[in-house]
């Protein structure tokens, strides 16, 4: 297994906005076809090249597994802009520069006695890049990462520089996701809240029938639960519960206060969780991997920075081989969408190496997968072999066709932009918004057109 590696070839060219050739996203699936990427190391070098350029677009730690970071002309990495990490106890919250990378903040937020409301499955991404694509945790009470945006600032195409902020700009809700197409994120402004300490259990082989049974109870077991299964067979492999068990009562990154934690009250001290059995061991969520690259589980205690993502900063998140997808349905829909998926077990199971199934609260930010409606997501990690997962994919769009289907931003999808606009109700807003940020489409890509604007 590989170790995370993720820098991209040494920088040359001019002091201050170096230019490398870019190559391939942290997958290795997809090569950029960017002539260059140019490496600013402060806002107005940022604002010179965006200013300078017919083509651009911004480029975070590359873990999107399509091409929705790509550019015809040129990328911009903020990873030469320094952190500048600032955080406002008194207002509750944290400014960061847009290329900082989760795992950097949350343990300078950490040390200074903070904390975010949530992580992704893997520390290594940028915040920017993160909030751009909706990346979100698990947790029913829990928004998606970018529901944690309090204000962004944002170099537009002719290099000026927009700060949009909650409440206080009619665009801002149309901003957060934006999937790089209006502009160049240069500084993050999220919600942060006292650090709480977590703790995390893993229980085996939950038969399925109990499982669908009570959905609902099983996801709001903890403060967030994933299920691990691929498809196959009678019971989910495995069920990940992170449960808050000190610090101040759980608030949701929608600031919804909600007393977490059956865990808190004794509800899985004992050996099974909805028929499944505790682990006796650290599990990897592949079956037979080593779980040293995970976080700390057997319900030791650890702060939030160390047990809210599924791996760990300094290592490989999950295989490091792979391929990933994920969709996402309104919450009243996951029983039947997972009678679905199961019964398309014989084409997903042979390419995949673990799915994951999640809960995200309802946001309004237009381009979330969480807009307007409490969603689960049915996440799929596929063996590396991209035709044929491109094969199925759309079987399984049709699948989800019904339950109209969300595809993850930053993942592989079939769907074109009909399809995909027609599921959020502000996408309209959201075209207008981009045509006057951009009205000359320097962000614009090939993937912005075919599965994005349709232009
Ligand atoms: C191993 C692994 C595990 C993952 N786990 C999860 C998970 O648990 N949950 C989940 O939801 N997703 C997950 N993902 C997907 C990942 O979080 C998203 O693809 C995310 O967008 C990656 O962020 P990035 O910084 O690498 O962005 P990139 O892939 O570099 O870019 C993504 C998008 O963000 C835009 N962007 C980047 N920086 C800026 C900026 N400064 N200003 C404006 N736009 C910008 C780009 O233009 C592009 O459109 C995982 C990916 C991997 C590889």
């Amino acid at each position: 297994m590989r170790t995370e590696v993720s820098e991209l070839p040494g920088q040359s060219g001019s002091a201050g906005a170096g230019n490398s050739a870019p190559e391939l996203n942290w997958a290795g699936n997809y090569r950029y076809t960017a002539a260059s990427i140019r490496r600013p190391r402060t806002l107005e070098e940022v604002q010179e090249v965006v200013a300078g350029a017919s083509k651009i677009r911004a480029l975070g730690s590359r873990h999107s597994f399509n091409a929705i970071a790509d550019s015809p002309g040129s990328l911009v990495s903020l990873e030469d802009l320094d952190p500048g990490i600032r955080i406002d106890a008194a207002a509750g919250t944290v400014t960061v520069s847009g290329g900082t990378r989760y795992g950097t903040l949350a343990e300078t937020l950490e040390d200074n006695g903070f904390a975010l409301p949530n992580l992704a499955s893997l520390p290594h991404i940028s915040v920017a890049g993160a909030v751009a694509t909706a990346t979100h945790g698990s947790g029913d009470a829990n928004g998606n990462l970018a529901t944690s945006v309090a204000a962004l600032e944002i170099v537009a195409a002719d290099g000026t520089v927009h700060h949009l902020s909650r409440g206080g700009s009619p665009d801002f809700d149309g901003a957060v996701v934006g999937l790089g197409a209006l502009g160049v994120v240069t500084k993050v402004t999220l919600d942060i809240e006292p650090t709480f300490t977590v703790r995390q259990d893993v229980f085996e082989a939950l038969p399925w029938e109990t499982v669908l049974g009570n959905f609902d109870a099983a996801t709001s077991s903890a403060y967030s639960v994933s299920l691990f299964t691929d498809w196959s067979g009678d019971a989910v492999a495995q069920a990940w519960l992170k449960s808050r068990v000190s610090g101040p009562a759980a608030g949701g990154a929608a600031g919804t206060a909600r007393a977490d934690s059956a865990f808190a009250r004794g509800a899985f001290a004992g050996a099974t969780f909805f028929g499944g059995t505790r682990a006796a061991a650290a599990r990897h969520p592949l079956p037979g991997v080593s779980a040293e690259n995970c976080t700390e589980q057997l319900g030791v205690p650890g702060p939030w920075s160390e047990r809210l993502a599924h791996f760990r900063m300094a290592f490989t998140p999950s295989s490091g081989q792979e391929l990933q997808s994920e969709f996402f349905v309104r919450r009243e829909h996951a029983v039947a969408a997972i009678g679905e998926l199961r019964a398309l077990s014989d084409r997903i199971t042979p390419l995949l190496l673990v799915s994951e199934i999640r809960t995200v609260a309802a946001d309004k930010l237009w381009l979330s997968t969480a807009y307007g409606q409490d969603s689960v997501g049915f996440h799929f990690t596929w063996k590396q072999r991209q035709d044929q997962v491109e094969k199925v994919l759309p079987v399984m769009e049709e699948a989800l066709a019904p339950f109209h289907a969300r595809p993850h931003w930053g993942k592989l999808f079939h769907a074109g932009a009909d399809a995909v606009a027609v599921l959020y109700p502000r996408f309209a807003d959201f075209k207008d918004l981009a045509e006057r940020m951009d009205p000359e489409h320097k962000f614009r890509n090939e993937f912005l057109a075919r599965k994005v604007f349709g232009d």
